[in-house]
């Protein structure tokens, strides 16, 4: 079985609730304190994990007191986390109020996520084999995401991308990139033309594809997502209908769990169509890790 390698970022989210946003200079009170392990590589290794995958984490926390959780719970999922480096300093932490209209604000703290440099990927490098699939995200300094997808590239090892937040991809980078999964704002960020509809998103992919990119999969939300690759074959996956109240780790599932049916081989077709599952499952529920589906939960839906 291939072996996913995410080489991305570990996060502990803070949760308060408040009645209003404070105002500069203001203290006010909040409530209903919460700590969420999360971050993007962390989540979309989770879904992997979940959906069978050998799953090895690839990223730093730092020295401070959050740094065991965030391991620990990674390790609850039978996630390898050797490869996880402590640095000197904090972990990384999302400052995350929900006020009483639902409406939220972040400050996103990257603390140990942004020391891990390209020489931090040596050792698991050398333990990568032509089969596995490395999982990128950009919530980790973008030079070490670049190096991983060059030096992954050379051993022959499935690259598949998320770039998110959003980040315009050096075009250099296209030809080493199998796979390239991103919504609307990201595909945005990097052709540079908006994608309102269907229509677009199959040019967006049809541009990435002749620019060098192998497989192109956009994400629509609730419109479904688009696959394209060089070949010209285009299919696109309607969403489910669910009812949806928390669509925060909609992608994080959906390409956790598409990186394991690749992985295994699966027709495209059938890749695609699990992925959507498992993301219309996380949206039926409140949360971001906690919302991830099994590969149980995921084929007893699809049956
Ligand atoms: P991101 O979380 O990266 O913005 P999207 O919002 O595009 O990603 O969602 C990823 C996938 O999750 C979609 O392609 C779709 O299959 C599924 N999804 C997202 N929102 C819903 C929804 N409201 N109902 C059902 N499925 C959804």
């Amino acid at each position: 079985m291939s072996k996913i390698i995410v080489i991305g970022s570990m996060n502990m989210d803070i949760v308060n609730h408040v009645e209003n946003h404070p105002q500069p200079g203001e203290t006010i009170k909040g409530w209903g304190t919460a700590y969420h392990p999360g971050g993007k590589g962390a989540n979309q290794a989770v879904a992997a994990a979940r959906s069978g995958g050998q799953v090895v984490m690839a990223g730093a926390v730092g020295t401070d007191s959050f740094a065991g959780k965030l391991v620990s719970t990674l390790q609850d999922e039978g996630i390898h986390t050797d490869f996880i480096l402590k640095k000197e300093g904090t972990s990384g932490i999302a400052f995350i109020t929900v006020d009483s209209s639902g409406e939220n604000t972040i400050i996103l703290s990257e603390g140990s996520n942004g020391k891990f440099m390209p020489d931090d990927l040596v050792r698991i490098f050398g333990m990568l084999e032509s089969g596995d699939i490395i999982l990128a995200q950009n919530e980790i300094p973008w030079q070490t995401t670049e190096y991983a997808i060059q030096t992954a590239h050379k051993k022959g090892v499935h690259v598949i991308l998320n770039p998110a937040p959003a980040v315009k991809v050096p075009k250099q980078l296209f030809p080493l990139i199998d796979t390239l999964i991103l919504n609307e704002t990201e595909v945005e960020a990097i052709t540079n033309t908006p994608v309102p509809d269907i229509n677009q998103a199959r040019m967006a992919a049809k541009q990435l594809n002749e620019s060098g990119i192998k497989e192109v999969i956009i994400t629509l939300g609730k419109n479904g997502s688009l696959y394209r690759n060089q070949e010209g074959l285009d299919i696109f996956t309607p969403s489910f209908s669910v009812n949806a109240v928390d669509t925060t780790s909609a992608g994080d599932t959906f390409i956790g769990a598409f990186a394991v049916e690749s992985g295994l081989g699966h027709p495209i077709q059938e890749c695609l169509q699990y992925a959507t599952a498992a993301a219309a499952l996380a949206v039926t529920l409140k949360g971001a890790q906690s919302s991830i589906p099994t590969r149980e939960k995921i084929l007893a839906f699809l049956k």
